[in-house]
């Protein structure tokens, strides 16, 4: 409906022909096998491979590091393909790879760090996860348990993660972790964990009730030892301070998702409403459904507006933690709002798992919820209007 005004002409064409491969990239090697995916709760290892062979992983990491050095609209293309497309599953571990462990390792991570992990990342030769929530501290992270003792040259750290998006197939993993449990939220460190460690085990792939080709997972930690450079940075006690600088791209990321799952939900409604019969003439035609699809269209719309400002901040190194969590807060809201207006439209065929407007409205509902729930988000933004 807009043109996204904050990029050139020149930028515009690349970036509609990186989409347009990834798109065929889309059709070939991931619509004839989703299914399957969804069925055996994770997508293969080798997809992570062959997307990082063409180029469709990390595009914004330096070439430094292996990756292409593009602008982020680049890595944002394809979480906007893909959540279009419909699928979600794969873009909530993807996103955890791409755009959420790539930025720790660039800005807090020591040269070693960066060395070692971004290029297999960027191959998508080692696949990455975050390990932030455990069974009794999910909003409140400061509640966590899990600790990570000095022992010599090597921590050892005990304790678990639940809920970890990756955790089937990740190489490496982004712990938190208390290395002083006096010390609050200063006490808070983030190690780079291989998962070869001894010590590190993986718990089953749990059972969600949507995103169902994305694997999430409980992780569990006995005396694992892992060296002293496995510190993120070098620094311990910095974990919060990492944590609260990156959680806006976090944010922003999954308001790109939110935004075009939404604009992918109107796209399978649009065609079905035009098909189906009822009362002699289309379903399309119906007042009710034109002012329905007019109203979800501006929506979304008034959301790319909000999402394209956002971008254009975080482009500057201007996103503010309030702007990125007003936008996650909207955007998984207008996604919920639009999936089940939209899912309606169906009527009866809404409701079976095989029509796609039914898999974008349970692959919907836990935009709300990770990524910080929308009530924290709320607590955010009310904090920056009241000072607390
Ligand atoms: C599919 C999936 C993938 C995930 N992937 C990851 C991952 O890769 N890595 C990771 O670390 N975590 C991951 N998570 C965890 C996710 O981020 C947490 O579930 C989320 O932050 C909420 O924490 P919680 O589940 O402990 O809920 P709780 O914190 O127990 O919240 C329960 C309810 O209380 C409300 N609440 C809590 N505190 C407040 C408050 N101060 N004011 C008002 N209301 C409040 C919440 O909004 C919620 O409604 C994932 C979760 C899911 C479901």
């Amino acid at each position: 409906m807009l043109t996204n005004h904050f990029l050139s002409a020149e930028a515009r064409a690349e970036l509609a022909l990186f989409t347009d491969a990834l798109d065929r990239f889309c059709a070939a090697e991931i619509e004839p096998h989703y299914r399957d995916w969804e069925k055996a709760g994770q997508v293969p290892r080798a997809l992570f491979q062959q997307m990082g062979e063409q180029g469709f992983l990390c595009a914004d990491v330096p070439e430094a590091y292996g990756g292409a050095g593009a602008s982020v609209d680049f890595s944002f293309a394809v979480v906007e393909v893909l959540s279009r497309r419909g699928y979600a599953g794969l873009v909530g571990g993807l996103q955890v790879h791409t755009d959420i462990i790539p930025p720790y390792l660039l800005h807090c991570g020591t040269e070693a760090q960066r060395q070692h992990w971004l290029p297999k990342m960027v191959r998508g030769e080692a696949i990455a996860a975050i390990g932030m929530t455990e069974p009794g501290a999910g909003s409140d992270l400061k509640a966590l348990r899990t600790t990570a003792r000095r022992d010599g040259d090597h921590y050892v750290i005990n304790g678990s993660k639940i809920f970890i998006s990756n955790g089937q197939n990740c190489d490496l993993l982004v712990l938190a972790a208390k290395t002083d449990a006096s010390a609050g939220a200063k006490g808070v460190s983030l190690f780079l964990v291989d998962t070869t460690t001894p010590g590190f085990s993986r718990g089953k792939n749990l059972e969600k009730i949507g995103q169902h080709a994305g694997d999430t997972s409980e992780l569990f930690f006995e005396d694992m030892r892992v060296p002293a450079d496995a510190l993120l940075g070098g620094m311990e006690g910095q974990g919060f301070v990492q944590m609260m600088r990156e959680l806006p791209r976090e944010r922003l990321v999954i308001g790109v998702q939110g935004l075009h799952a939404a604009k992918g939900a109107l796209d399978v409604t649009l065609k079905y409403v035009q098909e189906r019969q009822a009362f002699g003439q289309s379903v399309g035609q119906f007042q009710n459904t034109r002012f329905t699809l007019a109203g979800v269209a501006t929506e979304i719309a008034a959301g790319e507006a909000f999402l394209n400002a956002c971008t254009e901040a975080y482009r500057r190194g201007e996103l503010t933690p309030e702007a990125a969590s007003a936008l996650k807060l909207h955007a998984s809201e207008l996604l919920g709002r639009v999936a089940d207006t939209c899912l309606q439209l169906f009527g009866g065929y809404g409701y079976m798992a095989e029509y796609p407007i039914a898999r974008f409205w349970t692959d919907a509902r836990v935009l709300r919820i990770y990524g910080g729930t929308s009530e924290i988000m709320k607590e955010l933004v009310a904090r920056s209007l009241l000072g607390r």
